[in-house]
């Protein structure tokens, strides 16, 4: 069986889960190709106004895999138990979709992880197996490879920040959902504009995300959101490594909205630009203000030298 995956949302954070996973059980995964001006325009065509870009992004990446798998995996993926909560967009996913493609042969498989009603990660994983024709052994097998696999992408992560962390020149803590910070049309831009001015772009889950978590309540105590704690424990871990840190937010964000000012009023002896990315065409004002704010820190640098 085909199964495919969008190049979107939680892809990039547990996308090598899900293709170990389907693969192990023997099936085939289509990955949407990277975000391109076409998958943009669907996405804003399918989604209401008020969805934030990263969530119109999702939406066309799941229209480009019609007719090109037999279904698309939508995930539910609601809380990780004490870990917090995820975006409330990522609970209505695959019903969203199910309304939005009800018209197309489009077939949403989805899989509903709730660990605060009761459905852990585990458990909903296994059930998805089986649903798929696997015996609960071979289901249980393809969920540990696929974890083992994740595990492992997150530690190279980590050891790809300890590499950057001890180049010369100056280094910008980049910091964002995962989603925002490789889309080609988000971050990945951004990223390479940083590259461009001769500076070293950090992304912000660089990071274990228990460790990570763990050190959030060191900037704000009660926030909900597991991503947004992640970000804040990148932020404090590494806020006396880096020169300055760049905050990526997809309008309208209301969790960023929120987090972002916090950052904002707690950390006051790193530089921070704030960028907020709607639809718009083109790079050329974003890149005028990386360039001034990497300006600012140099000469900050040459000052305190
Ligand atoms: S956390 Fe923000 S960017 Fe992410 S899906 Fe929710 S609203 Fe969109």
């Amino acid at each position: 069986m085909k199964i495919g995956i969008p190049r979107a949302l939680l892809y990039y954070r547990y996308g090598i889960l899900w293709e170990t996973f389907f693969r192990e059980l023997g099936h085939e995964t289509v990955i949407s190709p990277r975000t391109n001006k076409d998958i943009l325009t669907k996405g804003e065509q399918l989604s209401i106004d008020e969805n934030c870009l990263s969530t119109k992004l999702f939406f066309g990446h799941v229209a480009a895999l019609e007719g090109k798998c037999d279904y698309c995996f939508v995930p539910r993926i609601a809380n990780l138990g004490d870990a917090g909560r995820f975006c409330s967009r990522f609970e209505a996913l695959p019903d969203m979709c199910r309304n939005m493609f009800r018209e197309s042969d489009l077939r949403i498989l989805r899989i509903n992880i709730d660990p605060e009603q009761h459905t852990s990660a585990k458990r909903a994983y296994l059930n998805l197996g089986m649903q798929l024709g696997a015996s609960r052994e071979k289901a249980q097998a393809a969920y540990e490879a696929g974890m083992a696999a994740q595990m492992d992408s997150f530690r190279k992560k980590t050891e790809i920040n300890r590499t950057l962390l001890k180049k010369e020149g100056i280094k910008v803590l980049v910091a964002s959902h995962p989603y925002n910070l490789y889309d080609e049309y988000i971050g990945a831009p951004i990223i390479k504009s940083i590259r461009n001015l001769d500076a070293v772009p950090i992304c912000s889950d660089g990071i274990d995300p228990r460790e990570a978590r763990s050190r959030a309540s060191e900037i704000a105590k009660h926030v909900p959101w597991v991503v947004s704690r992640e970000l804040l424990g990148a932020i404090q871990t590494y806020r006396d490594k880096i020169d300055g840190i760049v905050l990526i937010t997809a309008f309208p964000c209301g969790p960023d909205s929120m987090v972002n000012e916090m950052i904002i009023r707690r950390i006051s002896h790193v530089p921070i630009l704030n960028l907020l990315l709607d639809s718009q065409d083109g790079n050329a004002g974003i890149d005028t203000r990386l360039e001034s704010f990497i300006d600012i820190i140099r000469f900050r640098k040459e000052v305190e030298q």
